[in-house]
């Protein structure tokens, strides 16, 4: 660490890295290409070994800032209104999740809120509920607002009838005027998934489906109870594309029991032949003492931090000589995806839903479990099923957590989330903005961050840092020497670990 904080500058030595190489395969402007390159995952066995030993460690995913442990009990709503009511003077584009929690089943390795159950009644009551929310929330609204992302998660959204989804895409559409543009995205769980399900989902409007398939072969897909033959997910994306839906993301997940490298390389190849436009590869989040039912995979052998390492490393080799970039963290795009087009021209963003293309705008969670980010402010609702109707229906507010930023909260998550979608710091464009002396500012993450540089995982630049392809799968690890509350011992056991 520099004593005065000040950044030692390597303003030459960044290219040369020998994790780094330039892609060279399209053509695509200068800008472009700045941030699309092709690692080519030439760590040796011992830099491999001694990068997982050091940095397998808990950390958050940095969808939020702080992360979502750190909300606290909210006492009353007044603050949450005030803060509705400010961002509400004047008209601006919306994003709205929609959370609907059923699955029919459960998958043993699962990390989501939901509820489980075969009874298809039990949907219709939580629409009324859900629709009774939106209402409220309209009401408080500016009459000229626009959405401009809608998104269907889950539990799974495709657990609602045809029928059900129409009335949902109805009321939205009645409640929140649609921008042309708009992408409307839903979840999609193959296994129950009918074609008049990807009718009633091109008739409302969506064009975006990401499909969770996880993983294709049969004796990983018994051990996590999730039996998806891959006819199924063929079909299904035949009938999405025949419906207009041509925009498919698949999410797949390593690190499951009996994966390993060789096996999890079958799973991608046969998921290429979907010709996906995006991955999304998230890595297993084993966390037992937070879902008991993941206890049930401890039976089976489980990939060890190194095997997870291998399986990275082969995904993004494979991947980025497949014609997809890789975006960071768990995602990848198709080199001309919006996705990819905007990590080249810096205006990525990542939020709750993961990595998007629309800035500044405000995120409304409807639903139980759903988080809204409004300004500098989170709320979160209800968890409990039961609970979550109740407020509802006695005409209450669903919020049971929530957060204001501070101004450092604000300076931490603008650098945490400009290095999550950029890979790069500017701590001068970053002392512009928040009217500070950024290098003086972080000066207690300069050690980890000098270390992290001995360690190839990010480069100095003249203006501040930039994370290597090495450092790519590390990036969460990066990102906590900016976070102001990492070192939390309470909130740090309930993160998953990054490798
Ligand atoms: S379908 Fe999705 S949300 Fe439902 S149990 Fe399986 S993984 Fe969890």
């Amino acid at each position: 660490m520099k004593p005065d904080g000040v950044l030692p500058s390597f303003p030459n030595n960044f290219p040369s890295n020998p994790y780094f190489v330039t892609c060279s395969l399209h053509n695509l402007p200068p800008e472009f290409h700045k941030n699309i390159r092709r690692p080519t995952a030439v760590l040796s066995m011992d830099s491999h070994h001694h990068l997982v030993n050091k940095y397998s460690r808990q950390a958050p995913r940095y969808t939020s800032y702080p992360p979502a442990p750190h909300f606290l009990e909210m006492e009353d709503a007044d603050q949450a209104v005030q803060l509705i009511n400010d961002r509400n003077e004047a008209p601006r584009p919306l994003s709205l999740y929609v959370h609907i929690p059923f699955c029919a089943s459960l998958c043993w390795y699962c990390g989501c809120t939901k509820v489980i159950t075969r009874n298809d009644g039990d949907s219709q009551a939580y629409l009324e509920r859900l629709f009774a929310e939106m209402k409220a929330m309209k009401a408080r609204m500016n009459p000229g607002n626009r959405v401009a992302q809608l998104h269907f998660g889950g539990g799974t959204p495709t657990f609602l009838s045809p029928s059900e989804l129409r009335e949902t895409g109805r009321v939205i559409r009645e409640l929140f005027p649609f921008e042309d543009d708009m992408e409307f995205a839903v979840e999609i769980d193959p296994r129950r998934l009918t074609e008049d399900h990807v009718l009633a989902l091109s008739e409302i409007g969506v064009n975006r489906a990401s499909i969770g398939i996880q993983d294709v072969r049969e004796d990983v897909q018994r051990t996590i109870n999730r039996i998806q033959p891959m006819e199924i997910n063929e079909q299904v994306v035949r009938w999405l594309r025949q419906a207009g839906i041509d925009r498919i993301n698949v999410d797949l997940i390593y690190g499951l029991p009996l994966q390993t490298r060789r096996s999890f390389e079958e799973t991608l190849e046969a998921v290429k032949t979907l010709d996906p436009d995006r991955f999304a590869i998230f890595h297993y989040a084993h966390v037992p003492w937070m879902m008991p039912s993941q206890k049930l995979l401890d039976r089976q052998p489980m990939p060890d931090a190194h095997e997870k390492f291998a399986m990275l490393e082969m995904m993004i080799s494979n991947l980025t000589h497949s014609g997809y970039s890789y975006i960071g963290m768990d995602h990848f795009a198709k080199l001309d995806d919006e996705l990819s087009l905007a990590r080249g021209n810096g205006t990525l963003q990542r939020n709750f839903q993961g990595y998007s293309t629309r800035a500044d705008t405000d995120i409304y969670g409807f639903g139980m479990s759903s988080i809204s980010q409004i300004g500098d402010g989170y709320l979160q609702s209800v968890k409990d099923l039961d609970e979550y109707y109740g407020r509802i229906d006695r005409e209450e507010h669903p919020w049971h957590r929530h957060y204001y930023l501070s101004g450092d909260d604000r300076i931490r998550r603008h650098t945490i989330m400009r290095l999550m979608c950029d890979l790069e710091i500017d701590f001068d464009a970053i002392g512009e903005r928040w009217q500070i002396d950024a290098r003086s500012y972080f000066s207690d993450a300069m050690e980890s961050l000098e270390d992290m540089s001995q360690d190839g995982l990010i480069g100095w630049t003249s203006g501040g840092l930039r994370v290597t392809d090495a450092g790519r799968m590390f990036l969460r690890n990066i990102a906590t020497a900016f976070d102001a509350y990492y070192a939390d011992p309470e909130k740090k056991a309930r993160y998953s670990r990054t490798v």
